[in-house]
């Protein structure tokens, strides 16, 4: 994959999203290479090593504990990994912020991105699409003894936390701004922890994120998930457009699905604190562009 990227290997997640707010969106403007080099990404599979970005800070999707990432998205990183050719220790898990996916796959800091990203026309501009992997629905966060928000209609004076670049923060501002104070954040824990502080009256994003912060033992029984979905959100594995893999990551993800693989993670991943909506669930993947 080393090809398609052009700002260097090893960049870290702090480098790559400093890269990326410093170049405007410009893709190869640094040829920066931390200490330590690319080791990482050398060896087995095809010889070079696959840049993925993920989240951090979602607890069952994508989940950076140390050195450790654990989550859905992650485990179907691995998956898709291994069925192109890249062993574990091949993957170079780079933290990819809602606004800053389409800016790291344009400039190359990123090979692929599985990061609860949701497939999109507008995004489709700038970035390719394989899948969808999973099907997730907008819904609201909120503490466990509140009765009045139950819905997208009933957020009238309330201050809602969402995240920027989200598809989340945009249907609030395109369908529901009347009334709704959005508070616009870079991460959904930093939603959470303002919800937890009473700064704010809701998050916002979708169900399955929300209910992994609502089953956080540092949360217990302070938040619920309201339940009254309002969108269809088709999570793709984010490419460059210029890309050659879109075929193979979707003939993964079929595989993935049809060998029990995708129940198996989906169900330890999110399984103790989550229903999938299993008339959405397995999705087929879409045909590449
Ligand atoms: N799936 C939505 C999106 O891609 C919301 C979750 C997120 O921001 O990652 O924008």
């Amino acid at each position: 994959m080393r090809g398609t990227r052009k700002a260097g290997l090893a960049l870290t997640a702090v480098a790559a999203l400093t890269l990326a707010a410093c170049s405007g969106g410009e893709p190869g403007t640094s040829d920066d290479e931390p200490a330590g080099g690319d080791s990482a990404t050398e060896g087995g599979g095809s010889g070079e090593g696959l840049t993925i970005g993920i989240k951090f800070d979602q607890p069952g999707l994508g989940l950076q504990e140390g050195s450790e990432y654990t989550g859905f998205d992650v485990d179907v990183a691995k998956y898709v990994a291994e069925k192109l050719g890249y062993a574990e220790e091949d993957i170079e898990f780079v933290e990819s912020v809602s606004s800053q996916r389409e800016t790291l796959l344009e400039n190359g800091s990123v090979d692929m991105i599985f990061a609860t990203y949701s497939i999109t026309d507008e995004r489709k501009e700038r970035v390719a699409f394989a899948g969808p992997y999973f099907v997730a629905g907008q819904d609201l966060l909120v503490a466990t003894d509140n009765s009045d928000i139950t819905g997208p209609d009933t957020l009238d004076g309330k201050v809602l936390c969402s995240v920027e670049g989200s598809t989340s923060a945009e249907r609030i501002r395109d369908e529901h701004s009347e009334g709704v104070e959005l508070y616009p954040a870079q991460t959904y824990s930093e939603c959470v922890e303002l919800l937890s502080a009473g700064t704010v009256d809701a998050v916002t994003t979708d169900d399955v994120i929300l209910a992994g912060y609502a089953a956080q033992d540092e949360y217990e029984g302070q938040f619920k998930v309201v339940g009254n979905p309002f969108s269809e959100e088709n999570y793709g594995v984010g490419l460059p457009q210029d890309n050659d893999v879109c075929e193979d990551v979707n003939a993964a993800i079929t595989e993935m699905i049809d060998d029990g693989t995708w129940e198996e993670l989906i169900a330890k991943n999110v399984g103790d604190n989550f229903s999938w909506n299993e008339e959405l669930n397995p999705p087929e993947p879409q045909p590449c562009a």
